[in-house]
């Protein structure tokens, strides 16, 4: 199993749902089977009891599951199914551990975030990553997780822990992770000056939480000029390739032709090995 951690930074609402349906479809173009789990890092179960007005309209899956928007763009993007287990939060995640802790599972020990709740979100990853969920019925390839909130939070921690657990066990060539970042024009509008403080900002913080992004993608509302570019990938030094530029578009259904332009796929195809997984011939 390959994983492709989708996290942010500086913001939310930058645009991770949509890169990370984005990386999916372009996996799946390629003839991969792709999965994707929604890690929203909140105490509520579920979003069936969150206000509309706050959090946009609560999106209803095949088995009653109500969940977050971008669990939606995932069954669009992907042309898949998905059940309520692919949408974890903290409520979920620690109403769990506690019934394991009440059924007396940790056998006396006591029950911690490092390593009890961490441990069983990494669980929770593995065992939903291997479920079916197209017509063939057959294990997926690539899991995409999109980690909810932004890097920093206080919310987000254990899920991070937990991420760089998940990276450790499975092996770098096995997880890949995308950064998305904000970079804001000041002032707004023609004449503005993209700025690059907020990145390198980011990228600090999520490394020093223990992860080092595969790749930094740029949310901007104009294409990321070319010095701006260097820039980022000077200051957070990484490799220009690995500096993607994700602007504004008319229709969020562009931005797969945004990355396919930046040779996501063949960067995606070097670091998780993918040559090595054997695609049944009619869909190559
Ligand atoms: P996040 O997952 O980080 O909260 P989303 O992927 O849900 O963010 O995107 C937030 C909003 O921004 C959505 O309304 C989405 O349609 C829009 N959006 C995302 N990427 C782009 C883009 N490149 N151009 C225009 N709108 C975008």
């Amino acid at each position: 199993m390959k994983y492709v951690l989708v996290s942010g930074g500086v913001i939310s609402g930058v645009g991770k749902g949509i890169i990370a349906s984005s990386t999916g479809l372009l996996l799946k173009t390629s003839g991969l089977k792709v999965t994707s789990i929604k890690i929203d890092p909140y105490m509520n179960i579920d979003a069936g009891t969150m206000s509309p007005i706050e959090h946009g309209e609560c999106y209803v899956l095949d088995d009653g599951g109500e969940c977050d928007l971008d669990l939606g763009n995932y069954e669009r993007y992907l042309h898949i199914t998905l059940r309520r287990d692919n949408n974890i939060t903290t409520g979920k995640i620690y109403q769990q551990v506690i019934a394991a802790e009440r059924r007396g599972d940790y056998l006396g020990k006591t029950v911690q975030v490092v390593p009890h709740v961490t441990g069983a979100i990494e669980e929770w990853v593995e065992r939903v990553a291997k479920v079916p969920v197209d017509d063939s019925g057959e294990e997926p390839d690539v899991c995409v997780i999109e980690l909810g909130g932004t890097v920093g939070d206080i919310e987000s921690a254990p899920f991070i822990h937990a991420m760089t657990q998940l990276q450790r066990n499975v092996g770098k060539n096995n997880f890949f992770q995308i950064h998305v970042s904000y970079v804001p024009v000041i002032p707004p509008g023609a004449s503005g000056e993209q700025k690059t403080k907020p990145t390198q900002r980011a990228v600090g913080d999520v490394r020093s939480a223990g992860l080092n992004p595969d790749l930094i993608a740029c949310r901007c509302e104009r294409p990321l000029e070319e010095p701006i570019i260097k820039k980022i990938a000077n200051m957070c030094q990484v490799e220009h390739e690995q500096v993607f530029a994700v602007h504004d578009v008319s229709t969020t259904y562009r931005v797969p032709l945004l990355l396919e332009k930046q040779n996501l796929l063949p960067i995606l195809r070097r670091k998780l090995q993918l040559d090595a997984i054997t695609i049944p011939p009619t869909l190559v």
